[in-house]
């Protein structure tokens, strides 16, 4: 079996000083390619554990490797967060003076490339979530669910092996949440990556090879 792409010991996350644990000892082998749906009440702990998965916080206790790198300090925590992981959040968190394409590449920035292979690599990515034809809109004039979708392929500027969405239809109407969704799920066939994805889509959740629940600060199985 290959390595595992998220590998979680006795992951324990509290705050002020103990008296919230928001996540408490959680234990999580992720496979590459896995698709993994995790629903539970709001305050379960679900964007902490996300948070911690995606090298964006640190355990107070307990062990992080996310695609090999053991999670202990900012330079793992970067190292992490610009090779392994696209993140798409509830708010689409876009840079909004910047057009679509220009949100797109700023992942790139730091990576040796040309700004023309940068723009062309956004072009083709606004192309794959269907916004070929938006690239040069500022994402001020987007819709809800077109500011998704150029989070979505912001998300995926890195190639990352790793797609961490929290709750990403949570600001939709459902009809657009629906394409939102449908469009991870395209995205993810096309690029590999594993999923960890927050939602309350039951229907979603039937078709990932698991579905958790985050009940308390603890991760179980659904049923
Ligand atoms: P969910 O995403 O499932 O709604 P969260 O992970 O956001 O849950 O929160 C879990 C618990 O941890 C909640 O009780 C929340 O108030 C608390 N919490 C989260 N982040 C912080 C923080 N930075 N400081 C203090 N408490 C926090
Ligand atoms: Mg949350």
């Amino acid at each position: 079996m290959s390595e595992p792409i998220v590998k979680l010991q006795g992951v324990r996350r509290v705050f002020e000083g103990g008296r919230v644990v928001a996540v408490d000892g959680i234990d999580l082998t992720v496979q590459p390619g896995e698709f993994i749906a995790i629903t539970g009440h709001s305050g379960s702990g679900k964007s902490t554990l996300l948070n911690l998965i995606g090298a964006m916080d640190l355990p107070s206790e307990g062990t992080v490797h996310v695609g090999g790198i053991h999670v202990t300090d900012r330079r793992s925590m970067e190292r992490v967060r610009s090779e392994k992981i696209g993140f798409v959040f509830q708010m689409h968190n876009l840079i909004p003076v910047l057009n679509a394409a220009h949100n797109v590449e700023v992942p790139l920035i730091p990576m040796r490339m040309s700004s023309r292979d940068r723009r062309k690599k956004a072009e083709e990515l606004l192309e794959l979530v269907g916004l070929g034809d938006r690239s040069e809109s500022n994402v001020r004039v987007l819709s809800g669910g077109e500011r998704q979708r150029v989070a979505i392929a912001r998300a995926l500027a890195h190639d990352p092996p790793l797609l961490l969405a929290d709750e990403p239809t949570g600001n939709l109407d459902s009809h657009t949440g629906d394409e939102v969704m449908a469009l991870m799920h395209r995205v993810r066939a096309e690029t590999n990556a594993a999923l960890i994805l927050v939602t309350h889509n039951e229907d979603l959740c039937a078709t990932a090879d698991r579905h958790l629940r985050m009940q308390d600060g603890h991760l179980g199985p659904a049923d």
